[in-house]
């Protein structure tokens, strides 16, 4: 079931919200997210582990906007940050530094410094480079600085092939015997403290086996480094618990089978029980994928060749997932409609064949100047905005009960416009210009 949002009264409601009197309010694009969904995810995931040696970090990449990680920051989560600007949304949402991990390929030296200076709980190191210039930093600096390696385990999560992280080919982690050796010479390095492991094998799994060989790996590999004479207390199991895409239209029941994070936990309960450690987990598209929708107006109606698109003001630059995934994303009229179902495709104006949010889709033909709901929008949906054909960032909306906020406004094109500056040699020939 679809949290939070409803039908009531044939109109589509986000919590006590009707998204069409929002849409009237503010204009069409939107994103809207509830927080009840939000916080049912987090007590749905954080009430399956029990004891207090789970620390649930939200992987903020999935959606950082300010007020979505306040919710988060008032549930008692922790956040992943992949960046110095994640970094900074964390602290100023609330989340104390403490309570973050900092993940990611390529840190930089000033994201190193800032994180220093934070106190972050975790760094998991990606390569031998990064942990030569951590321990550089931190020693400078007269810190030390906490470490997991990145494991990668050589397991292909069998998700979609952009979203899986954790094969030999892929650009993350450490295989593991080399780690090993990593970690044998990081505990010589002044300005390191080596107290944890990590892995993270992909996103939206649907199947936990992968996972399983995953965990199985980094429980054996705890016992060996704890052989080696090195302090593990920290297990850090990554995100990617997959979710449902596909509701039905009119009752939104989900239709596709995910796993229950029940028996997530299980697993992660199975591997590391008897290691006496602290189980960091970074869950992020599980805590927000399916608390947020996209509003938007139908332009017009185009049939060509027999073929029926529905041209509708929103694009692949306001949500990427279905251009750069080829993501499904279900798509119902926010009042319902008893039109007979027709294939056509839903697309947006940018001028790209792969601005395409919905293709040979069977639904009601709308009509133009009604609105649509995309589904399943709240996690790699913002984020992932762009400006690409002057169009402007859209609004995000926080509905409570039977509020909402506007917690990000849409930027016109003029304030976009404002921050860019003409070189001296262009201004000359526009003064010319206006003479
Ligand atoms: C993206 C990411 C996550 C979150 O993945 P989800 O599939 O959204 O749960 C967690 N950890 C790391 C290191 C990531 O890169």
């Amino acid at each position: 079931m679809l949290q939070a949002f409803r039908y009531r009264n044939d109109v589509l409601h986000a919590e006590g919200v009707s998204l069409s009197e929002v849409a009237r309010d503010i204009g069409t694009p939107f994103y809207c997210y509830s927080t009840a969904s939000i916080e049912h995810q987090y007590q749905q995931f954080s009430q399956s582990f029990t004891g207090n040696r789970v620390k649930i970090c939200y992987s903020i990449k999935a959606n950082s906007n300010l007020s979505v990680l306040g919710t988060f920051a008032r549930l008692g989560a922790g956040a992943d940050v992949v960046s110095g600007g994640e970094l900074k949304r964390a602290l100023t949402s609330g989340i104390q530094g403490s309570d973050v991990v900092f993940s990611g390929v390529g840190k930089t030296g000033d994201e190193m410094v800032d994180a220093l200076e934070a106190g972050i709980m975790q760094f998991n190191v990606e390569s031998e480079q990064e942990l030569a210039q951590l321990a550089e930093i931190a020693k400078t600096r007269g810190v030390t600085a906490p470490v997991a390696l990145r494991i990668n385990p050589n397991v292909d999560a069998g998700t979609h092939d952009k979203i899986t992280t954790g094969r030999v080919w892929d650009k993350f982690g450490i295989p593991w015997p080399e780690a090993r050796d990593i970690y044998r010479l990081a505990s010589n390095m002044p300005g390191l403290e080596m107290c944890g492991i990590a892995i993270h094998i992909g996103s939206q799994l649907t199947n936990l086996e992968p996972l399983e060989i995953a965990f199985r790996d980094v429980a054996d590999a705890v016992s060996s480094l704890r052989d080696d004479g090195h302090n593990i207390k920290r297990v850090d199991l990554g995100g990617g618990l997959g979710i449902p895409y596909h509701f039905d239209p009119l009752t939104l029941e989900a239709l596709d089978s995910s796993p229950s994070v029940e028996s997530y936990a299980a697993l992660i309960s199975k591997a590391t029980d008897n290691l006496d450690c602290d189980i960091i987990l970074e869950p992020g598209r599980f805590l927000v994928g399916n608390a947020g929708v996209l509003i938007s107006k139908v332009t017009l109606l185009k049939e060509s060749r027999g073929r029926l698109f529905a041209v509708i003001d929103a694009a692949m630059n306001d949500l990427m997932r279905p251009a750069l995934y080829g993501a499904f994303h279900e798509i119902v009229p926010v009042v319902s409609s008893s039109a007979e179902p027709e294939y056509l495709d839903v697309v947006g104006p940018i001028c790209e064949s792969s601005d395409v949010l919905a293709k040979g889709r069977r639904m009601a033909r709308p009509d133009p100047g009604s609105l649509l709901a995309i589904l399943s929008v709240g996690a790699y949906g913002a984020v992932m905005a762009s400006s690409y054909n002057g169009r402007p960032i859209i609004p995000e909306v926080l509905v409570h009960n039977e509020e909402y906020s506007v917690v990000r406004p849409r930027s016109p094109i003029d304030e976009a416009m404002s921050i860019e500056t003409l070189p001296p040699w262009l201004e000359r020939s526009f003064e010319l210009d206006t003479m």
